[in-house]
């Protein structure tokens, strides 16, 4: 390692920063940041100096940079375009004992400034000794995407704790124990949920009892969405918490490139559906929650979707609730956003639709839904669970006085390399759909967004056919108003193949 790393303690200190473009702007930024005075000096500066200099943060001065102005500062940082000005900066900064940094110019440089994860109080540094600050800052992308944005709330929690445990657990080993298990256990879970006070409680009988293993099972339920299939599609607290159960309970609709995710010593149940079998009753879930979580385990139960949307998860917390059992709820993407967005088809429209309005399918012959508002038109409908009723469906909103001609879209394996899309009207699409048989997943958008499809498509998957173009460039053809005025015309990739 040809450089030492180290924090720098800034607050009350200054620094000067030679140049007034971009990059000193930057740096100026992150040294205010560090509760550091800036000195700037430059003939011109950019505008966003402005208020800091108002403020009295950042003291410019519009002259030539001279050696003598190094005098008395911590640090400088030369970011000039000018290559011998940066060459003289360096060289004043040696001479009056200064550190300097000249930026993109390693070799004249005594300290580096890292690619920084700020998660303070707990910063992380990341730098290539000058040789590649590209690499440094996809490294540090990455770690933005796994470290919680609580951990600075536990570092910080840790920090207050700190004191009181020195004095209360004696001998490093009892401590470095505690300490282990704050971070990896229920203390930190408390924080990370925004349970602050539990966190302290927690925390105070683990000092009172440390030495003996006194902290209480940190059995927790929990109810995470899983998006409707791209792994993409998850959020970073779905995957945290993923990665860190000890048993998890899934639904058929979560694919195998997600399950791949969940912690490899994690078991897994399957309480889905599949291949004909009947999946788990809701109760026999229930109580394989409560009873793993009450053992201490932390189980994850890992939805398609969002777990409150047409997903039980409502009847979960109930339980869970009622049996006292703790748990959190990680929304997911759920199937009509995930589906929408990847179809190019917007579900709010200010031209087509000011509502969008999410219905089961599962049960319309026999649940009493409110047919003549679904059929006002002026708005987007999303069934959900509507594949096998999808004739039903359209016959009842037109019956109930939809227009035939209203745009409809049935979208199988949304957001997946098998998605499929049958764009129709609600006099059409159920034959269509018959015909090409589509599989479940699927999901039924009616409204006059549905139509946009044709224009907005971008995702495209391996499921396309050129077989399937001609088809649906023919359904483009029968809805020239989608194109505000414009020609529809088939998109870019379907003229390409059609030449
Ligand atoms: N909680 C889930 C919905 C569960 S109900 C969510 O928020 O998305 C199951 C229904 O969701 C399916 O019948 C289908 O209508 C829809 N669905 C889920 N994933 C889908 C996908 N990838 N493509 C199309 N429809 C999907």
């Amino acid at each position: 390692m040809d450089w030492f790393p180290i924090f720098l303690a800034l607050h009350g200190s200054s620094a000067l920063v030679v140049g007034g473009g971009a990059v000193a702007l930057r740096k100026t930024r992150q040294l205010l940041e560090a509760g550091c005075g800036v000195g700037v000096v430059a003939p011109r500066c950019e505008p966003e100096f402005q208020p800091w200099i108002e403020q009295r943060r950042v003291c410019w001065r519009a002259l030539c940079f001279e050696p003598e102005m190094v005098i008395g500062h911590r640090l400088v940082i030369a970011a000039t375009n000018d290559p011998d000005l940066n060459r003289l900066v360096a060289a004043s900064a040696k001479r009056f004992g200064v550190l300097v940094n000249v930026v993109d110019d390693p070799a004249l440089c005594d300290f580096i400034v890292p690619a920084v994860v700020d998660r303070s109080p707990l910063v992380v540094a990341v730098g290539t000794c000058g040789s590649a600050p590209i690499l440094a800052r996809q490294v540090r992308a990455q770690l933005e995407a796994m470290l919680p944005h609580a951990l600075g709330r536990l570092a910080d929690f840790m920090g207050q704790w700190r004191a009181q445990v020195r004095r209360n657990v004696s001998g490093r080993e009892p401590r470095r124990h505690l300490w282990e298990r704050v971070a990896r256990g229920l203390v930190a879970e408390h924080l990370f949920a925004g349970r602050i006070s539990d966190a302290h409680r927690l925390m105070a009988r683990m000092v009172e009892g440390a030495g003996g293993d006194s902290e209480p099972p940190a059995g927790e339920v929990y109810i995470v969405g899983a998006g409707p299939g791209d792994p993409e599609l998850l959020t970073l607290r779905a995957l945290r918490l993923m990665q860190q159960c000890d048993v998890a309970l899934y639904d058929r609709l979560v694919p195998e490139e997600i399950l791949a995710l969940v912690r490899r010593d994690a078991d897994r149940i399957d309480v889905g559906k599949r291949g004909g079998e009947r999946g788990w009753s809701q109760e026999r879930i229930h109580q394989a929650m409560i009873r793993r979580a009450r053992d201490g385990k932390r189980v994850l139960r890992l939805k398609g979707g969002d777990p409150l949307i047409f997903g039980r998860g409502g009847e979960e917390m109930e339980a869970l609730a009622a049996a006292g059992v703790a748990y959190q709820v990680v929304p997911g993407i759920t199937a009509a956003s995930g589906c929408a967005a990847y179809a190019g088809i917007p579900l709010t429209h200010r031209d087509h639709a000011h509502s969008c309005v999410f219905v089961s399918g599962h049960d319309v012959e026999t649940l009493e839904y409110d047919w003549q508002r679904l059929a006002a038109g002026g708005q987007t409908i999303v069934f959900y669970m509507g594949l096998g009723q999808i004739e039903t469906i359209c016959c009842t909103l037109r019956r109930h006085g939809l227009p035939d001609t209203t745009p409809a879209a049935l979208i199988a394996h949304g957001t997946t390399r098998d998605q499929e899309i049958l764009r129709g009207t609600i006099a059409t699409l159920a034959e269509i759909a018959a015909r090409r048989r589509p599989r479940p997943p699927a999901l039924l958008i009616v409204g006059a967004v549905a139509a946009l499809h044709e224009r907005l498509r971008w995702f495209h998957c391996d499921r396309e056919s050129a077989a399937e173009a001609p088809a649906a460039a023919m359904e483009a053809a029968d809805f020239p108003q989608i194109a505000g005025g414009r020609s529809p015309g088939p998109p870019g990739w379907l003229t390409a193949r059609m030449e």
